[in-house]
């Protein structure tokens, strides 16, 4: 992307642990606990441990506790645990969210069971992170969810009790509404990713750690919505802190994107064609924000497609503009699923490599995407073009010097009996053979003779009653 953000690249934290704490037990432990000290050094923001040791065919047990450079116990997990990570916003549960002090912290081995003649050799391998970037965590909270490239499915945008969601309690009075209820509703959708935005805090981050192994089917991604009184932009990638009081500054926006990036932190612009009042406070951008800044714009928000508070003009005047905004959409459910836009509604649909994190932010910055607008689970919509063995999907540049002829592939999927529009520089595009979807799985080509100027072009489907149904992120042509 031409953008000036993505300065955080994925998949550059080195597989290594940084240190490696070896030690063996004997029957002459039992019953006792053992300080394993290490030195955390300066500039450390995340410490991420992972722990195993032999004998436990002999019933052998060794427990784990962490203790600060204060010698503060910094959380206990029993013989529960075998993967943690702390830092100052979240942590694993049994362990505290604190910062990370530099210093001689301790591993606390606790022994409760070690047969007279048995031994226990153990191994930890602590892992330093310098940021709170998604890039920066180490590989063992980089599993990933899925592996294999495919269509990932999901929704980026949605509040609970952490913010403003809110649900009906046991007494029918609507209090904060609780995390999981949220989660579980995206689970029964189906999804195969969520983002958890909550209003200007990412204190949601431990709590999804927490439900994480639970789900363990869809990557849950913690992410914040920026909100100020100029404006709301989604971000995603890091849990470091950002302030969000732009109006305090003179080009406060700009500043603000400028350490979101620095941050590793991917921003979208939220509906941005909605009015700002008391009815929505802040909702409408109404700021000078410079948007090469911004990384992806939610086109689609809630149900709003094909109303006057769509916000896919204000994405195309960006791309009218030079710019190559990836396209997104978010349900911005606050009911946990009880709403008028229940989290899924629309979903954003990613091509990544696998399902993780900073595969899944990646496939954004690439404008890998698609938004299927009713969510319903199965629509797909390709579009790929190719010139002298050169390949493009959706939201890559192709190179196409003056009288080329580019070849495009479309594919559509689950939405028969719907028309397919081609749009070019934000103009119909009369290019195709056949405009209609006859069939579950249908495929059209298309040629396009260069011109050697820059272009975008992109599709979209209707349905019968002119519903949108898919839109697709442009393939761009010679930018
Ligand atoms: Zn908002
Ligand atoms: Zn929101």
């Amino acid at each position: 992307m031409a953008t000036a953000a993505g300065t955080v690249a994925a998949g550059t934290k080195a597989a290594e642990p940084d240190l490696v704490l070896r030690g063996v037990l004997t029957g002459a432990d039992h019953h006792t606990y053992r300080s394993v000290p290490f030195t955390v050094p300066e500039g450390v923001e995340r410490v991420t441990i992972t722990f195993d040791y032999t004998g436990k065919e002999e019933h052998s047990v060794i427990d784990l506790g962490l203790l600060g450079p204060d010698g503060a116990l910094r959380g206990w997990s029993g013989g529960s645990k075998r993967l943690f990570t702390v830092s100052s916003v979240d942590a694993t549960p049994s362990f505290i969210p604190a910062p990370v002090a530099p210093g001689q912290w301790a591993l606390l081995l606790g022994v409760p069971n070690l047969r007279k003649t048995a031994e226990a050799s153990y191994t930890a391998q602590v892992y330093f992170s310098r940021s709170l970037a998604a890039a920066d965590e180490p590989p063992p909270l980089r599993v990933p969810v899925r592996s294999g490239a495919a269509w990932y499915r999901g929704d980026l945008h949605m509040h609970t009790g952490h913010s403003d969601g809110s649900c009906v309690n046991q007494s029918s009075v609507s209090v904060p509404c609780p995390l999981f209820l949220t989660v579980q509703a995206a689970a029964e959708r189906k999804l195969d990713f969520i983002a958890v935005t909550e209003h200007n805090t990412v204190s949601h981050a431990s709590e999804l750690r927490e439900l994480q192994p639970y789900f363990s089917k869809m990557l849950l991604m913690p992410g914040r919505e920026i909100t100020t009184f100029s404006g709301h932009a989604n971000m995603f990638g890091t849990l470091a802190p950002l302030d969000f009081r732009v109006a305090a500054t003179p080009d406060g926006w700009n500043r603000m994107l400028d350490q979101a990036a620095t941050l590793g932190g991917l921003v979208s612009i939220n509906h941005a064609n909605r009015p700002s009042g008391e009815a929505c406070m802040g909702c409408g951008w109404t700021n000078d924000a410079d948007i090469a800044k911004v990384q992806a714009i939610e086109a689609v928000n809630g149900t709003d497609a094909d109303t006057l508070l769509s916000s896919i003009p204000f994405w195309q005047a960006q791309l009218q503009r030079g710019l190559h905004p990836t396209l997104i959409g978010g349900s911005d459910d606050h009911r946990a699923a009880r709403g008028d836009t229940p989290v899924g509604t629309p979903t954003t649909v990613v091509y990544a490599p696998e399902l993780t994190q900073t595969a899944i932010l990646d496939g954004i910055r690439a404008g890998h995407v698609f938004v299927d607008i009713a969510g319903n689970g199965s629509r797909l919509l390709e579009l790929n073009a190719e010139t002298g063995g050169r390949q493009a999907m959706m939201g890559d540049s192709l190179a196409a010097p003056g009288g080329l002829t580019v070849q495009f592939k479309l594919h559509v999927a689950q939405a028969d009996g719907a028309t397919i529009k081609l749009v070019m520089d934000g103009a119909e595009a009369d290019l195709l053979p056949a405009r209609d979807v006859d069939g579950d799985d249908v495929q059209r080509s298309f040629n396009w003779i260069s011109d050697g100027k820059p272009h975008w072009l992109r599709a979209e489907v209707r349905d019968a009653r002119g519903h949108l149904l898919l839109l697709g992120n442009p393939v761009y042509l010679n930018r």
